[in-house]
């Protein structure tokens, strides 16, 4: 396995596999160690009793936690739970594919086993349960007499569906006097249950409107958050939370086998390693190691290997990484190495992943509905044999063709790519845009519902922003972000013998175009004013 880097542009060979991050593993425990270490407090005190119990979600961390802190400051055992819930094996809402695919239970089962590593560092360890939270945590909360459950609170429907199961069915849970040993009431009790928010940049709490008054234009949004609120520290643990209850079976992480699924090897692109160690290890990596923060906002268009962008979004959508330590660790390069417009970018791409989170709250379910938040009334196909060649990459566009095939060899796609490939799919073929962001659900390591269907409703020209009516155009796309066909014929290695130019043109050399495009095939046709709007495209977009 390879795991070094070209240059940005550096040609790169067909068979080239990047692990991401590129470090070995001793690397990254002493990194993941020395950062635990740094955010560690001796000040903070515990004044709890009895056991408190932290169930964990999508928030697979150790480091700035709330949960995890509240958990050990109310108690005197933190019992740390995780739920293999089944419903996330099964599939997806409305055409049926695979809701969680191989590669991302992969990634899964890989930052399951750093958390418990992880926790037993701290002093603890990890329950890994079979089963729905709202079977599993309500006995559990019985046998140990918990006094609260702490977790971390979600937006979008399945997930709120889930604390609402949680909830009720502690609510059913009675324990007495004697059990609490918290309870200074001689009266029986149930365990309660406290979700907190600690998945965004800036809290919830602290946004300057209500959520009903969110802007529903992200440049407003942003400007606003920026001007009038300022982002919380990271909650910093005690070195030890030790002891948890004495448990004589913790349980053992999954195989993929187990989840019913087959183990799907990546031999090509790159491989994301699962776990906080390992976004730790990334972090480290992309910004201080290869000191790629600098030039950020200049490469994070590209589509080639693990350096043109930061590659945190499968962490950040596990949890696994806090993106509150990312601004202070962009503050901390700003300070200790340069500040500039590419280290406030990532920072301004954060803010977006921020806005889509805050957008479920506000519009709920709609973000998932054919006529998006805008209720667009619009004929969609749902035409199969295209579709098919869409999500198989055999679309006869090698720049659709290579995207789609590298989301489904290694779960991921560049930021580029997934615009083209959703303008494609709703645009020039124009099907139904859930179909493509169902199969995204299945694909993406980073999947999140919020920045999933809040990207493709704007994609869709069906979110909630009119503006964001965007279309992107293959040929000027293929000829700005992949001139030399580098990309393409790296996923499609039948095009590297083709002159470098003809790689994204290949004409008779490739397979036959599916569909016409619906403004032309050349680049000259494309740079005139189109019906969007007249933009080139999502050029201008961020
Ligand atoms: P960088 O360019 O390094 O950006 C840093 C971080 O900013 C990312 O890790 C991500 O957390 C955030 N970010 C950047 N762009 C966006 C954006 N447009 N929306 C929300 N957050 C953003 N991102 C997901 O995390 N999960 C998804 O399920 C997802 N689905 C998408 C579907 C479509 C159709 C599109 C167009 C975009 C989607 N994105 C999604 C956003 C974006 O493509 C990825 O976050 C980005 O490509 C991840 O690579 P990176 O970490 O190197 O990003």
């Amino acid at each position: 396995m390879s795991s070094t880097s070209e240059s940005q542009t550096g040609s790169v060979s067909s068979s080239t596999l990047h692990q991401v991050p590129g470090l070995d593993p001793l690397e990254m425990d002493s990194i993941s160690e020395k950062t635990f270490e740094r955010y560690s407090s001796n000040t903070v005190k515990r004044n709890g009793k009895g056991v408190s119990i932290v169930w964990f979600r999508n928030d697979l961390r150790v480091l700035d936690n709330e949960p995890l802190f509240k958990a050990w400051v109310s108690s005197e055992a933190v019992l740390p739970v995780y739920c293999i819930d089944p419903r996330l094996f099964q599939t997806t809402y409305h055409f049926g594919f695979p809701k969680t695919g191989a590669l991302r239970a992969q990634f899964m089962i890989e930052c399951l086993a750093d958390l418990k590593k992880n926790l037993m560092k701290k002093g603890l360890n990890l329950l890994i349960q079979h089963g729905k939270p709202e079977n599993i945590i309500p006995l559990l909360a019985k046998a140990f007499a918990a006094h609260t459950v702490y977790a971390h609170k979600e937006t979008c429907s399945e997930e709120l569906q889930v604390e609402r199961l949680v909830a009720k069915s502690l609510r059913q849970i009675v324990l007495s006097p004697a059990q609490g040993k918290s309870s200074r009431s001689s009266s029986t009790h149930n365990p309660k249950l406290e979700l907190l928010w600690g998945s965004t940049l800036y809290h919830l709490d602290d946004l300057p409107f209500s959520i009903d008054s969110l802007p529903d234009v992200y440049t407003q949004f942003r400007k606003s958050v920026e001007a009038k609120c300022a982002i919380r520290g990271c909650i910093r643990l005690p070195k030890s939370l030790g002891p948890p209850p004495s448990i004589d079976d913790w349980g053992t992480i999954p195989s993929i086998e187990q989840l019913g699924l087959h183990s799907e090897k990546t031999t090509k692109g790159m491989r994301f390693l699962g776990g906080e160690a390992a976004a730790l290890g990334r972090v480290t990596e992309y910004f201080w190691k290869k000191d790629l923060l600098k030039i950020y906002k200049d490469t994070r268009n590209g589509m080639l290997g693990p350096d043109y962008s930061t590659k945190f979004s499968p962490w950040l959508a596990s949890g696994s990484l806090s993106p509150r330590f990312v601004y202070e660790e962009v503050k901390r390069y700003e300070k200790e190495r340069l500040a500039n417009d590419s280290t406030y970018w990532v920072l301004f791409e954060l803010i977006w992943r921020d806005y889509f989170r805050f957008i479920s709250i506000k519009y709920g379910n709609s973000l998932f509905h054919l006529g998006g938040p805008r209720k667009v009334e619009h004929r969609w196909r749902r035409d199969e044999k295209l579709f098919e060649a869409w999500r198989n990459g055999c679309t006869g566009y090698p720049l659709i063709d290579a995207n789609m095939k590298e989301l489904s060899a290694s779960g991921f796609m560049s930021n580029r790519g997934r615009q083209i490939v959703c303008s494609f799919l709703v645009r020039d073929m124009g099907i139904d845009w859930r179909m493509g962001a169902e199969w995204f659900e299945t694909c993406l390591l980073d999947y999140d519902p919020c920045s999933n269907y809040g990207n493709w409703t704007y994609g869709a020209g069906v979110g909630n922003d009119p503006r964001e009516d965007r279309y992107f155009s293959i040929p000027k796309q293929a000829q700005t972000y992949d001139p030399d066909g580098e990309y393409v014929a790296f996923w499609l290695p039948e095009l590297l013998p083709l002159p470098r130019e003809k790689r994204n043109f290949p004409g008779k050399s490739y397979i036959e175009q599916v569909v016409p495009l619906k403004f032309g095939n050349t680049y000259k046709q494309h740079s005139q004013r189109s019906k969007y709007g007249g933009r080139q495209s999502g050029l201008q977009r961020r």
